[in-house]
């Protein structure tokens, strides 16, 4: 009685190890490995998917919205405040750049006016 197992020969087995290499798992596999920057810093170890460089974790399934009204409804998705759109960034820079245009002319005429002796000389504004 053998357990009901089959007997393994060595050449049966030599064939199950050749069959399996390909799609055998583990720290020796050659396949192609996801490698995206995981939680801990460490790349990630899953296999991609076919024809792709990331695993389904990692964005591998997702090729992004393709239509006009899929990019539009992504990007309402992702839309918080508004504080960040290059509107509002390019009308802050702007107002930034006023403000200290405004600064320095300031900063001029109190300047010729401590020069003058109408301000006293430690004025601080
Ligand atoms: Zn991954």
């Amino acid at each position: 009685m053998n357990g009901g197992q089959a007997q393994t020969s060595s050449a049966n087995c030599d064939r199950q190890i050749t069959l399996g290499l390909e799609t055998r798992f583990g720290p020796n596999w050659t396949g192609r490995r996801c490698g995206a920057k995981t939680r801990q810093g460490t790349a990630c170890q899953k296999p991609t998917l076919k024809a792709r460089t990331r695993c389904q974790l990692h964005g591998g399934k997702s090729t992004g919205p393709k239509t006009v009204e899929g990019r539009q409804r992504v990007s309402e998705a992702h839309y918080k405040h508004g504080r960040r759109t290059n509107t509002q960034v390019t009308a802050d820079r702007e107002r930034a750049q006023l403000n200290r245009e405004i600064r320095a002319a300031l900063r001029e005429r109190i300047n010729m006016m401590i020069q003058d002796g109408t301000l006293p000389k430690n004025y601080r504004p």
